[in-house]
């Protein structure tokens, strides 16, 4: 099972703390003032404007992420 975790880049202010709590390492550190999933860890990249990411393997769905950013930024949901 994989879940698709998705960046909204309208929101995304690229603070980082998404990239702090992620106990697998998903995220890159921010550049280009946002934050971004790795693309290594992307089996099927999502392809929808102004959002990156794509289903991951190796995220467990735990949510750490989603509540760490301060811009509701994230989603994360179980790949169908
Ligand atoms: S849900 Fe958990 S494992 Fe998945 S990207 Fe977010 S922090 Fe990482
Ligand atoms: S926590 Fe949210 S606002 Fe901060 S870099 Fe991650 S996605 Fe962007």
């Amino acid at each position: 099972m994989a879940f698709v975790v998705r960046i909204d880049h309208t929101k995304c202010s690229g603070n980082g703390s998404c990239c702090n709590v992620c106990p697998v390492e998903i995220y890159e550190k921010p550049h280009d003032g946002k934050c971004w999933v790795k693309k290594e860890k992307i089996k099927k990249p999502i392809k929808e404007k102004n959002m990156q990411g794509g289903a991951c393997p190796e995220c467990i769905g735990c949510t750490a992420c989603v509540s760490a950013c301060p811009a509701q930024a994230i989603t994360i949901e179980e790949e169908k």
